[in-house]
């Protein structure tokens, strides 16, 4: 076995007892793979492996990976989960299948005007800062609602639901409680209409306590492809 086939069994295996442990079905919760540092080579042995999606959040690295690996079969399915600028939208909307980084509506508008006529609508997240910390990327909790009733209504994006990065603790019952605020968050969105369907949450280290709360996508780099090394390494 190799050491990627290792480590992908691994963390199928966290999920799946974490969704034992939570009653849910497997097939609840979606990896994805969050490739960034990562080379073409690795994305294409994890492929053959089976996995489907993956993860980028970088814009430059996403286009040079996307376009490289254009062709493959299964065809991958592509996320941006990082920060986007307004100048590098376009990129975005002609690749991804889905953006989960979306914190204000001048991007989301952007992205709605730019997706391709011929390209399925862009499934999208908003990322909710539940730090409370100024200056963190994320909208604040209490402006989620106006947020995504714009997002809502754009004719080229689909919101598909809420994502999170929470401040890292190694406590576990800890590790809960911000995932627990935003699925409160969505439960809170849906019963006011919105059709929420994803929470984007849990990565390699909080996966369980995210997946106990209700991820249904849970973004996993290291435990995937082990630790990240410099990028000055990659080429
Ligand atoms: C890097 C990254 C991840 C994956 O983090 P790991 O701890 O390596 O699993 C998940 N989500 C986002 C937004 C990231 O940038």
């Amino acid at each position: 076995m190799t050491q990627l086939e290792d480590d992908q069994t691994r963390v199928e295996e966290r999920i799946a007892k974490a969704c034992r442990q939570a009653d849910r079905a497997r097939d609840e919760v979606r990896l994805l793979a969050v490739s960034k540092t990562r080379s073409e080579a690795e994305i294409r042995a994890l492929h053959r492996l089976g996995q489907r999606s993956f993860g980028e959040n970088y814009v430059q690295e996403f286009v040079a990976k996307h376009d490289a690996l254009t062709g493959l079969e299964p065809p991958l399915e592509w996320h941006f989960i990082g920060a986007l600028q307004t100048n590098k939208t376009r990129a975005v909307a002609e690749r991804a299948a889905w953006v989960h980084g979306i914190d204000r509506l001048k991007i989301a508008e952007r992205l709605s005007r730019q997706r391709p006529e011929g390209m399925a609508p862009l499934q999208v997240c908003l990322q909710v800062d539940l730090s409370g910390e100024p200056g963190k990327a994320g909208v604040p909790p209490q402006e989620v609602g106006p947020l995504a009733a714009s997002v809502a209504s754009l004719p080229r994006l689909v919101l598909r639901g809420l994502m999170a990065i929470p401040a890292p603790t190694e406590d576990p019952t800890a590790q809960r409680l911000p995932f627990a605020r935003l699925r409160e968050l969505r439960d809170t969105l849906k019963a006011q209409g919105l059709d929420l369907d994803t929470l984007s949450m849990g990565m390699s280290d909080d996966l369980e306590a995210a997946i106990l709360e209700g991820s249904t996508l849970v973004r996993i780099g290291t435990a995937l492809f082990g630790p990240r090394r410099p990028k000055a390494r990659q080429s």
